[in-house]
């Protein structure tokens, strides 16, 4: 296929710079030539994998889920193929684990795990299986240094063009780090975040994903894969006990796994997950305060930024009647109305 670069235009898109290089395709910055925004724009490396940017299209247009990268347009039929999606400004989870190794922070990784889990609970919702949850699929809408604020806004799980059963090539495969089973059935997915049912080329269903969850969270707190039968708090005393017990239930034989990403996210927020905040005080520029996620303007007394929803104290109150968020200094619930006196946490 024709090579590409910067300057060419796709569509209404200006290719500005190639940001990534998967087994299907590459992936440009590109901005749109009248209004400026920027886009990703993936194109396939040869004429064989058009069906996969065809399936990876289809498949994220009908997901429409804040964690999930958005599909803005697709057209298989142009010269080049194109894919344009949203593009993430930031690393993805693969460069974070690869540069903070052991010392990634738990309330982020808590936080990361919070958002895959979610946008798997709305694809496995309608039927599609990710089959290739990795770190490097995993993009984070926040630089590297801020790593340690992460909102859940911030992960968007991408690549979800193995998304669907059936139709990949021996080579794709074979780029991908996969492989054919011994009886020639097809298999795709990398090979050291696979489910041994997925290595074996059985049929799949959603739970395979967690098990590829299950790897992603060891590497998070960890900075290595799990072997045998390892435990978190041998390799990080400092991590709780309620994440190994998570991981424990995604990285197991497929009866003892969680039934669902829905209910992987629900252990995880019942042992402790939900309550995990990363602490993050707002930063002072030039005599201004600003949120240290998104840097909006935010109050001297704000409990969280108004615009991307960071929370900016460590314990925010909550009515115990409604559980609706209070001000400290605040005597009524602002949402029940009940006395904060008896029934603030
Ligand atoms: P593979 O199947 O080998 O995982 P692929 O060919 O399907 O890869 P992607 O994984 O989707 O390609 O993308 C390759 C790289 O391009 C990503 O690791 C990331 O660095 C970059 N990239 C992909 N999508 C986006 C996006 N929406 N915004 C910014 N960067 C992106």
């Amino acid at each position: 296929m024709a090579t590409l670069q910067a300057g060419d235009r796709i569509s209404n898109y200006i290719l500005e710079q190639q940001v990534g290089m998967g087994s299907f395709g590459e992936v440009w910055r590109a901005r749109h030539h009248v209004f400026g925004d920027a886009v990703a724009i993936k194109v396939p490396t040869d004429p064989q994998f058009v069906r996969n940017l065809q399936r990876e299209g289809v498949a994220v247009h009908g997901l429409r889920h804040p964690n999930i990268v958005r599909a803005i347009d697709l057209d298989p039929y142009a010269t080049p193929p194109y894919l344009v999606m949203e593009y993430i400004d930031g690393p993805s989870l693969r460069e974070a684990t690869d540069a903070l190794k052991a010392q990634f922070p738990i309330p982020a990784a808590v936080v990361i795990l919070r958002g895959i889990l979610r946008a798997l609970t709305a694809a496995h919702e309608q039927n599609v299986i990710h089959r290739d949850i990795k770190p490097a699929n995993i993009l984070l809408s926040c630089p590297l240094e801020k790593i340690g604020a992460i909102t859940e806004q911030a992960v968007k799980v991408t690549d979800f063009g193995l998304g669907h059963a059936g139709g990949v090539t021996t080579q794709s495969i074979m780029q991908s780090g996969s492989m054919l089973t011994e009886e020639g059935r097809s298999i795709a997915g990398t090979l050291a975040y696979m489910s041994p049912e997925q290595k074996e080329g059985k049929d799949l269903d959603a739970r395979s994903d967690l098990y590829s969850c299950g790897i992603v969270l060891f590497e998070m707190l960890t900075g290595e894969r799990p072997q045998g039968t390892d435990e978190l708090h041998g390799m990080r005393p400092e991590v709780p006990p309620f994440l190994d017990e998570v991981f424990r239930r995604s990285y197991t034989r497929l009866e003892k796994r969680y039934a669902s990403a829905a209910e992987m996210l629900a252990g995880l927020e019942e042992r402790g997950g939900a309550h995990v905040v990363v602490p993050a005080a707002p930063v002072r520029r030039g005599g201004r305060l600003s949120c240290p996620a998104c840097e909006f303007g935010v109050g001297e007394r704000d409990q969280f930024c108004i615009r991307c929803g960071q929370q900016l104290v460590e314990h925010v109150p909550r009515c115990r009647h409604c559980q609706g968020y209070v001000q400290r200094e605040d005597r009524f619930c602002i949402w029940c109305g009940k006395s904060l006196e008896v029934f603030q946490t």
